[in-house]
């Protein structure tokens, strides 16, 4: 791929703050962009300086929401380099949110080698601090400039990076959940499966009426039963009966399939749990909480890795689960997944894309 480099100007470059990293709240000096249009096909890619774009107030995504994105993390190893994790999931999910989307899809080697770059140029933005890491957001944006409800025929793709803070301040502590059976995330032939704007913009109204009882997210149920667990705010979910047995929602058309999930099916069962993904039916399930069948629930997803859930709100009902404690089974991926992220464990999958610094 030709990437053309764009230098900083002086006065553009900026130090990643030191400490308190808070989340996406500063970007790197430099970002990735390109451009499609129908007929010439993607081009114009540069690394050059992170600043604002220049877009008219018609342009297509401001009005139709055509747009997707991805979200990763670059870990500092020990050894001061450093590790993507499982990358080409989230170049693949990327086209195929872009295909859901009536978008341009990109080359998946050349993504992945485009994020290479970049993070390479920008390699002391990835924090050494305990558990923060530097977070990757690709993303795809239509750019034809005109009212017409169709697909754009033009695009801009670009990735911007910014350190990210430990997202458990206080230690791994459980999260308040409430369940709406009132409002829904996504249907089944929608675009939940789909990284997509609309679908945070339309979670948004839930979630703050979740904050006002009390509850820090929302459990989303399907849509046309208000019966079948689907996610957790922006995770994935996961229940764990009896210690040992971790049953997961299946991808049936509105459940987002996460990367941190997948490795958590896959992990769990190597670590000698059994993993099922099967349809969690509300009712049931708190039942099962009630009863101690469950022993533990817990999100999972890029930002937190595992989030143990230690409540659940449903109605005017608060069901406290494992004593409002993180549970061994979330403690016990929560530690192996994050010591392979960051390279203190072996790899024995070959999930890491390890890229070398110069000097380390
Ligand atoms: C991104 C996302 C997830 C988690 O996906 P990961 O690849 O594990 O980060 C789950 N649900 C929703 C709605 C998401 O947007």
């Amino acid at each position: 791929m030709d990437i053309q480099l764009i230098p900083l100007e002086s006065g553009q470059t900026r130090q990643p703050p030191a400490q308190d990293l808070g989340f996406c709240l500063h970007f790197a000096n430099r970002m990735f962009t390109q451009r499609y249009s129908k007929g010439r096909g993607w081009h114009d890619a540069r690394i050059e300086p992170y600043g604002p774009l220049q877009l008219a107030p018609s342009t297509a995504v401001f009005h139709y929401a055509q747009l997707i994105f991805e979200g990763l993390k670059a870990y500092r190893r020990p050894d001061g380099h450093i590790n993507l994790f499982r990358p080409m999931e989230n170049m693949r999910r990327f086209n195929n949110s872009a295909r859901r989307m009536a978008m341009a899809t990109v080359d998946e080697e050349e993504h992945l080698e485009a994020i290479c770059r970049l993070i390479e140029l920008e390699h002391n933005w990835v924090p050494s601090l305990p558990d923060a890491t530097l977070y990757i957001r690709p993303t795809m944006i239509a750019l034809d400039d005109a009212l017409g409800v169709h697909a754009s025929a033009t695009y801009l793709h670009f990735v911007i990076v910014s350190p990210v803070g430990p997202y458990f301040k206080e230690g791994f502590s459980p999260v308040p959940v409430y369940i709406t059976d009132e409002y829904v995330r996504a249907v089944r032939g929608g675009v939940g499966e789909a990284k997509t704007g609309g679908n945070y913009a339309a979670s948004l109204y839930a979630g703050e009426d979740a904050r006002r009882r009390g509850y820090s997210q929302v459990l989303w149920l399907d849509a046309l039963e208000h019966r079948w667990v689907e996610e957790v705010g922006a995770m994935n979910i996961c229940f764990v009966y009896d210690n040992r047995r971790i049953v997961t929602p299946p991808l049936d058309g509105s459940v987002l399939p996460g990367v941190t999930r997948k490795s958590v099916i896959e992990l769990g069962r190597h670590l000698g749990y059994e993993v099922a993904e099967e349809p969690v039916d509300v009712h049931q399930m708190l039942t099962d909480v009630k009863s101690g069948r469950i022993t533990e629930v817990f999100g999972c997803g890029t930002a937190a890795v595992i989030a143990p859930v230690g409540k659940f709100g449903f109605h005017d009902e608060a069901i406290i689960i494992n004593g409002n404690e993180p549970g061994p089974v979330a403690h016990h991926l929560y530690q192996q997944l994050t010591d392979i992220q960051f390279g203190r464990a072996p790899d024995p999958f070959g999930w890491t894309h390890t890229i070398r610094v110069n000097g380390q």
